[in-house]
């Protein structure tokens, strides 16, 4: 290692989307082929689609031990494998923000720039989702070739020169041992999402302040054991609140037509989450529940609704050409739009109406 102890790396992910194995295989890669030491572990709430997820790797050189097991909170890379991370989590332990990032987005470089000002170091990005869809590959086998190529240029191992390093070779390798093994059929597929990642991420520079995270991202313990008030559903990551499925899906969803729709709650019954928004109202002069549309939050995108709709009021659409259908009803009583992260961590709450007067400044975390 050439200028500190470790080498770190971390990643930030949603349920689902395979940032676990991704690490464990970056954990894998500086012990197999940089002669390092190395140790990769993650981090996650329920175990749901969805839920927040962190995977973290360290590296040493290799005649060197890693004494510390404690989360990654200053990166030297932080993968994000889904754009909404950006803005919907406090980043709650990274203390500043990383040389380098690697994102997959749907956005351009003008309008990350735009979109996330604060943005500083390098950044690489890229359509995981699009490429997801060409190569029926998976998101972490995209992503991991896409940090492959922001690792390139680290000056990570002692007496090795930047260019005797091939990461492509190693990654396709680190594939055949994990996937291949296991599941045969899936290794070309893999193989070529892995690629792709490689090839097709693009890079600028942030022109945000180096170093600090932003204002609204940085975790502000107010609350603690003490001083919490009581009730009200903890909005944190981990929490059903804030579940967004979005991420399981692989470039489709369900479009509704409610004129064509007669009500009939099959979808509802079929649906895996709670996607569907069934209110009172009157259907053909008769008082029923009637759906009113879809939380896109919890649609992991099964298309199960879609073959079960007896009237076809649920339809196969492309997500990318639907960025804000009309038909998104979110679910009220779980208000999970309305969390939107804005201004709190740890002191944030969802709640009904009688806990403000719980509230007690005294005590708790200090
Ligand atoms: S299955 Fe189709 S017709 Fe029945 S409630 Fe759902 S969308 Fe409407
Ligand atoms: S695709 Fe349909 S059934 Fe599947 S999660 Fe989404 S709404 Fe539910």
């Amino acid at each position: 290692m050439k200028d500190k102890a470790y080498f770190e790396i971390r990643l930030e992910s949603l349920g689902g989307l395979g940032a676990n194995l991704c690490g464990k295989m970056l954990g894998e890669l500086g012990v197999k082929y940089l002669g390092l030491n190395g140790a990769a572990f993650s981090s996650y709430g329920s175990e749901k689609r969805g839920s927040p997820v962190s995977s973290f790797i360290r590296w040493c050189d290799g005649d060197k031990e890693i004494l510390i097991n404690s989360p990654v909170r200053e990166p030297d890379i932080l993968g994000i494998f889904q754009e909404n991370i950006l803005m919907k989590y406090p980043w709650p332990d990274i203390l500043e923000m990383p040389r380098k990032m690697v994102i997959n987005t749907q956005k351009n470089a003008e309008a990350l720039i735009q979109n996330y000002p604060w943005l500083s170091g390098e950044i690489y990005y890229l359509d995981g989702i699009s490429i997801a869809m060409r190569t029926k590959s998976r998101i972490n086998m995209i992503m991991l070739g896409a940090m492959m190529k922001a690792l390139e240029d680290e000056d990570i191992v002692k007496g090795q020169n930047r260019e005797s390093r091939d990461f492509m070779s190693c990654g396709r390798k680190l594939i055949e041992e994990t996937v291949g093994k296991k599941y045969p059929d899936l290794l070309e597929i893999n193989q070529n999402g892995f690629m792709a990642g490689y090839e097709m991420v693009r890079q600028f520079r942030g022109k945000g302040n180096g170093g600090i995270i932003p204002e609204g991202h940085q975790e502000k313990l107010i609350w603690g054991y003490e001083n919490a008030p009581i009730g009200g559903i903890n909005p944190l990551a981990g929490s059903m609140a804030s579940n967004d499925l979005s991420p399981s899906r692989s470039g489709y969803m369900p479009l509704f037509d409610e004129s064509k729709c007669i009500h009939c709650g099959l979808c509802d019954s079929t649906c895996p989450d709670m996607v569907f928004q069934f209110k009172k109202g009157t259907y053909k002069g008769k008082e029923q529940m009637m759906n009113r549309g879809l939380d896109y939050h919890y649609c992991k995108g099964c298309l199960r609704c879609v073959s079960v709709c007896p009237v076809n009021a649920l339809v196969v659409g492309v997500e990318a050409e639907h960025p804000d259908p009309q038909w998104f009803v979110p679910d009220k009583d779980l208000v999970a739009s309305n969390i939107h992260w804005t201004q709190k961590a740890s002191d944030g709450w969802i709640t009904g109406e009688s806990y403000m007067s719980e509230r007690r400044n005294d005590g708790g975390v200090r």
